[in-house]
């Protein structure tokens, strides 16, 4: 099979979240099932400057809209692992500083862009190869499979692609005034509830959604939960209606970064039999928070997590004094939200001996916190796939997760009678159920023996890419095979 990726971000080239590690892991992982892949991605600045003096694969692709042209260059950014990569090149609309907008919020012409660069992509496949799948990701790309169902319909090449769509967090969703649909040259049919329209705004990530011939999210449980209103924002019934074409694929990670065997970033190496090298690694994280004091027999709570509301933050806070009365150590990394930012401060700053925060993005930091601490704490309100928990699970730290998305997916709830399971959870999302969680771990800290079998169970956990590669060549094959079909 031959599938194009369209993606607005995508390791190496430009990252501000998960999307990023998909677009860059999954790709190569599909090569090697034998099929052919080509990756287009937008000519960010950042982009420019770490391709150099660029290799134009098509000097220009007319891209109309209501009153003008634009015009894209297509730039062939070679092939790496296999993959072909293709960048395109508008400077009026990606020559910028950051990939969506300054500081968290957004360009006022992202319409405008995302739906040039899914334009862009279709055209240049006219000539460089139509796929027999286009696999989009989230409101950026969302476009893809609008205009192939209506302004390419009667295309004789691209009428014949499929599509499929990747959520990979369905609270953004892109969306614009209603003019955007003649704006994109859209005809006004597409403008009504069960197609584009949502709340009276041009909804990108609804028509994404409405008509790509598959859809899949990154786990099993979060594509379950936004089919309900509680974590669909909105989209829960578009979704619910589809949900015989939706799949939840849960994310690989990259063990080549994150496995204590290998890892240079920490301070000595280990593995499920011969766990020693984790003692100086804890040693060497509370070195590196200003908490050589705490006691070897109190257990390291971290915490490696943008600081944002979905993440679960406001719980903890509710529970700040209530932590302190634990025998327990808090070392927390992350930046974000101003208020979460500050509740970590105030908390370190009146527990000094016990709580220690670094406010930054750090990820040798990162690292050494997966491999010190002995519980990770990842008490999100929802997460659609979460990578930490995971990297947490190879490292032998235990995850007090909450039951939602992705962490309910990985870890499993250790069982003292039959030594199973491989972490903590709490199903209701409150203090008091969080605080349960933590107090089982605990407790279950003070029983080395049953501490050691729980680290392990978690070591011995793989979550390949392998596996996802061929889950999602599965719904490509689906895809074809769907496409143009009624539901
Ligand atoms: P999300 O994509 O919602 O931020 P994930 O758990 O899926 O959450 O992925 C977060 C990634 O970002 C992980 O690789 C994590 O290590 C990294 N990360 C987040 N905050 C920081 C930080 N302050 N310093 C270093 N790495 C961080």
């Amino acid at each position: 099979m031959r599938i194009v990726f369209a993606a607005s971000e995508c390791v190496p080239f430009a990252k501000t979240g998960g999307l990023a590690d998909v677009a860059g892991a999954l790709p190569a992982k599909v090569v090697r099932l034998g099929h052919k892949v080509t990756v287009y991605l937008p000519l960010y600045s950042r982009v420019r400057s770490l391709l150099g003096e660029p290799s134009y694969a098509l000097r220009s692709v007319t891209v109309p809209f209501r009153y003008y042209n634009r015009f894209a260059g297509i730039v062939d950014g070679g092939i790496r692992a296999g993959v072909q990569y293709y960048f395109v090149e508008c400077p009026e609309l990606f020559d910028r500083p950051e990939l969506y907008g300054p500081a968290g919020g957004d360009y006022p012409d992202n319409a405008e862009r995302f739906a040039f660069f899914c334009r862009a992509v279709l055209e240049a496949t006219k000539i460089l190869g139509v796929p027999d799948v286009f696999h989009v990701h989230d409101w950026q790309t969302g476009m893809i499979p609008v205009y192939l169902k209506t302004v390419y319909s009667a295309d004789p090449v691209l009428s014949h692609a499929a599509s499929v769509i990747t959520i990979h967090n369905i609270a953004y969703q892109g969306a614009f005034p209603p003019v955007t649909t003649e704006d994109l040259l859209l005809p006004w049919e597409v403008f009504t509830m069960d197609r584009v329209e949502q709340f009276d705004c041009f909804n990108f990530l609804k028509g994404g959604s409405v008509f790509a011939d598959m859809l899949t999210t990154v786990s099993r449980k979060y594509a379950e939960e936004i089919q309900t209103p509680e974590f669909g924002w909105g989209l829960e019934g578009v979704v619910s209606g589809r949900a015989a074409r939706l799949r939840g694929i849960l994310n690989g990670v990259d063990y080549d970064q994150w496995n204590p065997a290998t890892d240079r970033l920490i301070a000595a190496n280990y593995t499920p039999q011969d766990l020693t090298g984790k003692r100086a690694c804890r040693r060497d994280l509370l070195t590196a928070f200003g908490l050589d004091q705490v006691a070897d027999t109190t257990p390291v709570i971290g915490i490696v997590s943008r600081l944002a509301s979905q993440k679960g933050f406001d719980l903890v806070s509710h529970l700040g004094e209530e932590l302190i009365a634990r025998d327990a150590a808090f070392a927390v990394l992350g930046t974000g939200e101003p208020a979460i930012e500050g509740f970590f401060r105030s908390w370190a700053e009146r527990y000094p001996d016990r709580v220690s925060v670094r406010i930054r993005y750090d990820d040798a930091l990162a690292h050494k916190i997966e491999a010190g601490a002995d519980i990770f704490l990842m008490p999100s309100r929802y997460e659609p796939c979460g990578l930490n928990q995971i990297y947490s699970l190879k490292y032998g730290t235990v995850p007090v997760v909450h039951a939602t998305g992705g962490l309910d997916d990985t870890i499993d709830e250790w069982n003292p009678s039959n030594r199973t399971g491989s972490g903590f959870k709490f199903a209701v999302y409150d203090p008091a159920a969080l605080l349960g969680a933590i107090d089982r771990s605990l407790a279950t800290f003070k029983n080395k023996i049953a501490w050691q079998i729980l680290m392990r169970n978690g070591m011995e956990h793989n979550f390949s890419w392998e596996t996802a590669a061929a889950e999602y060549v599965k719904v490509y094959e689906e895809a074809v095979e769907l496409a143009g079909t009624p539901e």
